[in-house]
């Protein structure tokens, strides 16, 4: 159940390399990740994170402010999916893009949902837009068991065909990287990105903020659990980091993400 809510601000300072405004038209998100940082970020309850709160009055907002702010790059979102299932009932980002886009500003969406399909049309208007795909891992019971709200990553994949094929520029955030993941594993995860029409890779290793280790054994077999400890402990991120890098090396350009992003 998604309860309406009301904002002051629509555009937000963002600290974010390569950002200058943050847009969150929700608050809270439905995906529900095990590794959010979003909670601990935003000082929430982890568990009341689901509980989402749709900004309605954010078009009315936006509308005012991109009148008088200097045009610049807007996150869409930084600490919650722009494209989670309420935005197919309050259709508030799709609302918003169009008043950044004729303004002079540009959108730098991120999303795990394939409803940002629905709005291909409007992403597809002006060369000032890039969205970002975000998928963690391509074992989808490993997602199911972590992103338990978000759709599936093959449904994912299929998004960046789509909006690649739309002739939208699109990337994939593989972040956070899964300690699931073996150095043999990644050739095929970058073939599958790139083949699909991601024109670049923007990687994250798994920060563990809190309650992440709890959510991460009770959702997980205990054996899998203890090799994520293992490897969370370890010098796994290095290694794997490099191996990334290696495995895209001549295929498709791979940028590091930073450590404080909040989702999606
Ligand atoms: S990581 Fe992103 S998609 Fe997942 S719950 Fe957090 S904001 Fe939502």
């Amino acid at each position: 159940m998604t309860r309406r809510g009301w904002c002051r601000t629509a555009l937000s300072p963002s600290h974010l390399p390569g950002l200058d405004y943050s847009l969150n038209p929700y608050k809270g998100c439905a995906h529900n990740c095990v590794y959010c940082y979003a909670p601990p970020l935003l000082h929430m309850d982890r568990n009341r994170w689901p509980d989402v709160e749709a900004r309605i009055n954010i078009p009315q907002v936006l509308r005012r402010e991109v009148k008088v702010k200097k045009p610049g790059i807007v996150g869409l979102s930084t600490v919650t999916d722009p494209y989670q299932p309420a935005e197919k009932k309050f259709e508030l980002t799709r609302k918003c893009l169009p008043l950044l886009l004729k303004r002079g500003f540009s959108a730098n969406v991120q999303t795990k949902s394939d409803l940002v399909l629905r709005d291909r049309d409007l992403l597809g208007s002006s060369d000032r837009v890039a969205v970002g795909i975000t998928i963690t891992t391509l074992d989808e019971d490993l997602s199911n068991a972590l992103e338990p709200g978000a759709p599936p990553p093959h449904r994912r994949l299929q998004a960046v065909k789509a909006l690649a094929e739309a002739g939208i520029y699109t990337y994939v955030f593989w972040g956070p990287l899964l300690p699931s993941l073996d150095e043999e594993s990644l050739p095929a995860y970058v073939e599958a990105f790139a083949s699909h029409g991601a024109r670049e890779i923007m990687v994250d290793m798994l920060h563990v903020k809190p309650g992440v280790t709890a959510g991460l054994s009770a959702v997980l077999p205990p054996d899998r659990a203890a090799l994520f400890e293992q490897r969370l402990r370890g010098d796994y991120y290095p290694r794997i980091l490099e191996a990334v890098e290696r495995a895209c090396r001549g295929r498709i350009p791979l940028t590091r993400a930073f450590a404080d992003r909040g989702g999606p």
